[in-house]
């Protein structure tokens, strides 16, 4: 038997850092969506009791090291599952990105072994498990468009923005989350308005919601890498209606409601860079 997943990536349209709490994590306050970017997740019943990962377009892990792989081991060990899976990762989102890649796989793990083993778990159950992985899985088990708090895993969900244009940028030069975090002088801050892109969003209001992309995290990962900067810079200089970093980056993207300038920036940045997406704003939620 076989049960295939779709596994969309997700943007932050707001990323705001509240305090850091005792227990270490950050109270971070967000709003995400789904954009239609997304890694293909196939699962196959094997009759030994292993679960194998393989990756095809990546170079990724695949051992207990993948967030797929702890995925499978949490639901086969908590529901005494005693046959095997093997995991196929059709890997299209960029690595490292800001786009919770690992997060939706290990999401969409969930949800299609819930349907191969029968488990008969809704989506709250397997978000429950999910965070067991780490803070974003629980978004991403749900989709849809959701204002995120606690550590990313308490979610109200929000209507979603217009099936706009998505173009999205990542430079080759790497940051790393914890070093962001690091660096963060929250009391500094210049925090976004997220109430007022919640009213934007439900009043549809296009242009609102485009001049409230914000995300505190920006400053430090321009300075760590420049080449974001440049990027962000390029994109809103070039006629996008709205642009900011997801998540701790690099990847940058605007949002870009007119077909011809969305094809015409896609093409123009194809020209210098590698790895450049253009893909639709989704913001709907997964059924079961
Ligand atoms: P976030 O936006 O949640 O901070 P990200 O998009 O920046 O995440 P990921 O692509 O999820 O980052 O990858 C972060 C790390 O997770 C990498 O070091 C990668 O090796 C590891 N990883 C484990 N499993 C996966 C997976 N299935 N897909 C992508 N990365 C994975």
């Amino acid at each position: 038997m076989c049960v295939t997943e779709k596994a969309p990536a997700k943007i932050n349209l707001t990323l705001d850092v509240l305090h850091k709490r005792d227990d270490g994590y950050h109270e971070v306050e967000m709003i995400m969506t789904t954009i239609d970017l997304a890694d293909r997740i196939h699962l196959y019943s094997l009759k030994t009791d292993r679960i194998e990962i393989q990756v095809e377009n990546g170079l990724l892990p695949t051992d207990q090291n993948n967030l797929a792989y702890q995925a499978a081991k949490i639901l086969k060990e908590r529901y005494g599952i005693s046959t095997g899976v093997r995991i196929v990762i059709d890997k299209v989102i960029p690595v490292s990105a800001g786009l919770a890649g690992g997060s939706t796989d290990a999401a969409a793990v969930l949800r299609g072994l819930n349907k191969l083993w029968q488990l008969g778990l809704t989506l709250d159950e397997l978000a429950e498990e999910g965070l067991k992985i780490g803070s974003d899985v629980p978004f991403c088990v749900y989709g849809g468009t959701a204002v995120a708090r606690g550590r990313g895993e308490k979610l109200t969900f929000i209507d979603s923005p217009p099936k706009v244009y998505v173009l999205l940028a990542k430079p080759r030069q790497g940051v790393s989350t914890k070093d962001i975090y690091k660096r963060l002088q929250i009391e500094e801050m210049d925090h976004p308005d997220t109430a007022g892109m919640i009213h934007a969003i439900r009043d549809n209001d296009y242009p609102g919601i485009c001049s409230r992309l914000q995300n505190v995290m920006e400053p430090v990962t321009f300075e760590l890498a420049p080449e974001v900067r440049k990027i962000k810079k390029r994109l809103r200089e070039s006629g996008a209606d709205g642009t900011v970093m997801s998540g701790s980056g690099p990847t940058v993207f605007s949002l870009i409601a007119s077909d011809q300038k969305a094809t015409k920036l896609y093409n123009t940045l194809r020209g210098f860079m590698d790895q450049v997406f253009l893909v639709r704003l989704i913001g709907e939620k997964h059924r079961l």
